[in-house]
């Protein structure tokens, strides 16, 4: 059979851990098998961060940019045991974290369904995708203690010295807590943006809720930018995909969320969505399951699993002893950001392949082959656990006969 050839390359950011050992895996047995794979390699594992003091996360976050798409594995956030494990000449920041403020980016989550591995939720029978404004609210705030008599009020001094007063509240001498929050238009707008753009990608309808009844200027506020842009920017190309933006109360949200089928792609606030992804991820099953894209507000796509390192497996498969890692979010990261790069270079064929590559993972899984970690939850009555290498050679295997 002939390779796949590809046009563009795509940026391909390398990781840690046992997630980095399962990249390889995947590229020798599931990729370049089938595709004349085009990279440019980024190694972001951490010991190459620390060579180039970081400098590499940058250029990768850059490449992306330029190249428009990215598939990244899981890397390891220092803290300080990993700063003595690795000798770090300092405590990097998280490499996401580099990666999203460089692009500007919202990030969206999404589980992956196989029969077998059932929602809690009994009617959810498509995935939800969660985007959180990964911005501002109580993650940047200002807080105090109250103890005695006290008056606590909010100050606005603009750029003339003018001040702005509004009374928060008058302390009675018994104590309490004050907090002081912000979030920025431009913020606001490209997390709109982000989300509008992923939803017309996705051909799913987008619902966004924030509390603008009660909070009339702070959360009227994101209603009010997400309906501007809406409004100017995407009414019509949404009517055209025959997908809806529904804005509601965001409790209303919640109760339309539980009693929905699913299919939709659900905009949070920072803290909701912080909230909420973990109930979602845990409702549908398996963090090990859950896909993860970044999309900026011009268009730019980096696609990864939303799980870590999986640091407990590397450290049994660096002893030689056998693992059982689940590599379904790492393949369906890659597969994401073949089937974009497809999209935007017009090769139909990695389109193809990429459909057909999340097809055999789902066909391997819903045939009884799993790794352990979904052999524990599933409600099928006979599976094999495979360790980590055999269930991608198992991939493999149903992909050659849909090829
Ligand atoms: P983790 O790597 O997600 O793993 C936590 C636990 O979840 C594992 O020990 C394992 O449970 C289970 N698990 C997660 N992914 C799995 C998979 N693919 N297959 C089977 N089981 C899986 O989180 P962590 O241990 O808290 O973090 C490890 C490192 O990852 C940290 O250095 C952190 O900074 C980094 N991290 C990176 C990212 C990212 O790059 N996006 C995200 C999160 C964390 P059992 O041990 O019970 O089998
Ligand atoms: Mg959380």
């Amino acid at each position: 059979m002939e390779k796949i050839s590809m046009k563009t390359p795509l940026v391909e950011m390398d990781g840690d851990e046992m997630t980095r050992v399962l990249w390889q895996m995947i590229k020798d047995e599931l990729l370049t098998p089938f595709i004349e794979l085009k990279t440019e390699y980024y190694d972001l594992g951490l010991k190459h961060r620390n060579e180039t003091d970081d400098q590499v996360t940058v250029d990768s976050a850059e490449a992306t940019k330029k190249y428009g798409v990215a598939v990244k594995c899981a890397t390891i956030t220092p803290n300080a045991a990993r700063v003595q494990e690795y000798d770090l000449k300092k405590m990097y920041r998280s490499p996401n974290g580099t990666i999203r403020s460089i692009l500007n980016g919202t990030v969206f989550r999404t589980p992956i369904i196989v029969k077998g591995i059932e929602p809690c939720v009994r009617n959810w029978k498509q995935p939800i995708t969660i985007a959180r404004h990964a911005y501002g609210d109580i993650y940047s705030n200002a807080e105090l203690r109250v103890s005695g008599k006290a008056k606590a009020e909010l100050v606005l001094t603009d750029e003339d010295g003018r001040e702005t007063r509004e009374l928060i509240h008058e302390f009675d001498g018994k104590g309490g807590v004050i907090q002081g929050i912000h979030n920025r238009t431009a913020s606001i707008e490209s997390f709109a943006r982000s989300c509008f753009e992923y939803a017309l990608d996705q051909k799913q309808d987008l619902w966004f809720g924030a509390k603008d009844t009660i909070s009339k200027k702070y959360d009227h506020h994101f209603k009010d930018v997400f309906q501007e842009i809406y409004e100017a920017e995407y009414k019509e190309k949404f009517e055209e995909a025959g997908i809806e933006y529904f804005y509601s109360l965001i409790d209303d949200i919640v109760a339309r969320i539980m009693k929905s089928k699913g299919g939709m792609i659900w905009a949070c606030k920072n803290y909701d969505g912080d909230v909420m992804s973990d109930m979602i991820s845990s409702a549908f099953g398996s963090l090990a399951m859950m896909t993860s894209v970044l999309v900026s507000p011009e268009g730019v796509y980096e696609y990864e699993a939303a799980h870590g390192t999986v640091q407990r497996h590397y450290y049994k498969y660096l002893k030689g002893e056998e693992t059982s890692t689940n590599s379904v979010a790492t393949i369906f990261a890659w597969t994401g950001a073949l089937r974009k790069r497809g999209e935007l270079d017009e090769l139909p064929l990695l389109v193809r392949f990429s459909d057909k590559l999340e097809q055999s993972v789902i066909e391997t899984i819903e045939s009884g082959y799993m790794t352990k970690d979904l052999t524990l939850i599933t409600t099928m009555d006979e599976t094999v656990t495979l360790n980590s290498l055999d269930f991608i050679k198992a991939v493999r295997k149903t992909l050659e006969n849909y090829l």
